[in-house]
This record gives C-alpha cells, sequence and structure tokens, in this order.
C-alpha cells in the first residue's frame, strides 16, 4: 500500500486524511498545527516539513486555501519539490487556478514525478462522510492510480481530461454553486418581508422543479441562521475570481457569475469574510 503525505487540514483536509486512515493507508501529516493531533491519535505520522514528508512517501496530497499557498508549499524553501522521489505522485485537490495546475504539473514532470489536478464537491459533510465529487486532470495512468485513495474519499469521481481540466471543472461548479445560493437567498428575503414561512416555502419549494442540494442545506442553514462554515465566503470569492479569469481568457461573458462575485466581494469587505457562503442572505437583508 502508498505511504500518502497530507498537507492542509483544514475544514476539509482533515476529515478527508482521516479518511485515508480509516481505509488503512499509512498517513503522513505536518505537525505544525493542533489540527494534526486527531490524526496522530488516528495513527498518522507527522513530521515539520514538507520537504521531509515528500521524501518519505509515495503519493503527496494537498488541500490548500488558494494558488499561492499551493505554490508556496510546492516550491517554497523546505517545500514538496525538494524532498519528493521520482516516481512519486503530487495530486492538490484544492481549489485553485487551471493555469497554475497546469505549472504544477510541468514542475513535476521535470523531476519525474505524474501530478493530478483533483478539486472537490460536496463540502464539510462530503468530506466527512466520504461521498465527494472528486474532478480529476491529468494523465489516465496516474488517474488509475490514484484511484483507490479518491475512492476512500469519495463516490462521484470523474477522469475529465488533460491537466487543468479538473480545475476549469471546478470552476463552473462554482458558479452553479455560488449563482444559486444567490437565487435562494433572494428569495428567501423576499419571502420573508413579505411574511411568507421560510420553513413551509423551503418544504414545498424542496419537491418542485426549485428542487436543489443548495435550496436544501443552504436554505436550512440560512433558517436556523448558521453561519458557521461550512466553506468560507473568502474562498467562494476567490473562485469566482477564477471562474471570471477563465472566462476571460475564453471571451464568454459570465454576467451573474460578476454579479455573485461582487456581493463576495462586499461580504468580505464588510467583515463576513470568515462566514458561511450561505450569508449572502445578510447583505440583501441590510437593504431598507
Ligand atoms: P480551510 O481554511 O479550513 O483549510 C485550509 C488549511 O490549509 C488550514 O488548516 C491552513 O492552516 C492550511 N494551510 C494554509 N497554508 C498552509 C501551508 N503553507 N502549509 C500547511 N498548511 C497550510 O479551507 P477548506 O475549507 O478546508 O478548503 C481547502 C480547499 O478546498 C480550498 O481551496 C477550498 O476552496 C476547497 N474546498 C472547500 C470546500 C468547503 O466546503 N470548505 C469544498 C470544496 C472545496
Amino acid at each position: 500500500m502508498e505511504k500518502i503525505g497530507f498537507i492542509g487540514l483544514g475544514i476539509m483536509g482533515k476529515p478527508m486524511a482521516l479518511n485515508l486512515r480509516k481505509a488503512g493507508y499509512d498517513v503522513m501529516v505536518l505537525s505544525q498545527s493542533k489540527a494534526a493531533d486527531p490524526l496522530v491519535e488516528a495513527g498518522a505520522q507527522a513530521v515539520s516539513n514538507s520537504k521531509e514528508l515528500a521524501q518519505q512517501c509515495d503519493v503527496i496530497i494537498t488541500m490548500l486555501p488558494d494558488s499561492p499557498d499551493v505554490e508556496q508549499v510546492v516550491t517554497g524553501p523546505d517545500g514538496v519539490l525538494e524532498g519528493i522521489k521520482s516516481g512519486a505522485l503530487f495530486i492538490d485537490m484544492s481549489t485553485i487556478a487551471p493555469a497554475t495546475a497546469r505549472t504544477i504539473y510541468k514542475l513535476m514532470q521535470e523531476k519525474g514525478v505524474e501530478a493530478l489536478d483533483a478539486p472537490v464537491s460536496g463540502g464539510q459533510v462530503g468530506a466527512e462522510s466520504a461521498s465527494l465529487s472528486i474532478m480529476v486532470g491529468g494523465s489516465e495512468a496516474a488517474f488509475a492510480r490514484a484511484l483507490p485513495l479518491f475512492q476512500a474519499m469519495g463516490k462521484n469521481i470523474i477522469h475529465i481530461g488533460e491537466p487543468g481540466a479538473g480545475q476549469t471543472t471546478k470552476a463552473c461548479n462554482q458558479m452553479i454553486v455560488g449563482i444559486t445560493i444567490q437565487a435562494v437567498a433572494e428569495a428567501f428575503a423576499l419571502a420573508e418581508k413579505a411574511g411568507v414561512n421560510l420553513e413551509k416555502m423551503r418544504e414545498v419549494l424542496l419537491g418542485g422543479f426549485a428542487q436543489s442540494r443548495i435550496l436544501d442545506l443552504h436554505g436550512k442553514r440560512m433558517i436556523d441562521r448558521n453561519f458557521a462554515p461550512g466553506f468560507k465566503i473568502k474562498l467562494h470569492k476567490k473562485d469566482m475570481g477564477i471562474a471570471l479569469k477563465t472566462g476571460d481568457e475564453f471571451s464568454v461573458p459570465l454576467q451573474a457569475t460578476a454579479l455573485v462575485a461582487n456581493q463576495m466581494k462586499a461580504a468580505v469587505e464588510g467583515g463576513n469574510g470568515e462566514l458561511d457562503h450561505s450569508s449572502l442572505l445578510l447583505l440583501l437583508e441590510k437593504k431598507e
């Protein structure tokens, strides 16, 4: 069985690494934060930097916030590139720019290492229940090698195409999710002001064409005023930026994406960047 090094133990990474451990993999993590504690309790080894981790592992997985974080962990001092062995496999599961994924792929190829971009959808719930959707860019052979690992973390696992294709797919996913959250938030803000019972509205709409996982889960969060993340609005703002840049690259006008990206920017600037993205509702409630 391959030895897995996992870097980035946040809301998503911690349960994903725990699921690999539960599936019987030998897992190594960085010992820099308290987030490593439950993994060490579950039998994972901890080391102090990414270079050391890469030297000792066959597969290195990253689950970090943004493109510069992945670049820093890979190319920075004591980073993955300094330690990674020829023949190893590098998998980035963070949501980052497709162009950055392609750059990392090339850097890894120069070291004799295969790389996959494998971002996920399904949120904290999906990470905890090992039911994530995983969208993968990279070679067929690397995908086949990684598949058993993906199966320990997810359910709907698709090889999309060449390096970067996983991240482009994820940008599209984030457009759909962001625009849908805004739609649910607007419907809820209007219904509330008009004196309609939100719980009853959600229940009846879940049986019709407006049904979606967003209406179900994020709608429930809005009713319960449960805005603890979940998915931080500042990270979703980052993803809408990736989508807009990709739209520019291919001359596709992404008008609704731009509108929701602006709402997310306003939320972050208003100090709500650490809240769940369902908190887009708060911006609509402010307006008199
Ligand atoms: P998070 O902020 O909870 O976790 C990020 C983790 O990375 C933190 O533990 C942080 O300490 C760690 N980190 C940052 N820089 C580091 C470094 N240099 N070395 C080691 N660790 C470092 O974020 P998250 O919600 O887990 O999201 C991670 C990625 O997954 C993001 O790209 C996000 O867009 C994506 N994502 C999140 C969700 C979600 O619902 N939360 C769903 C799908 C995809």
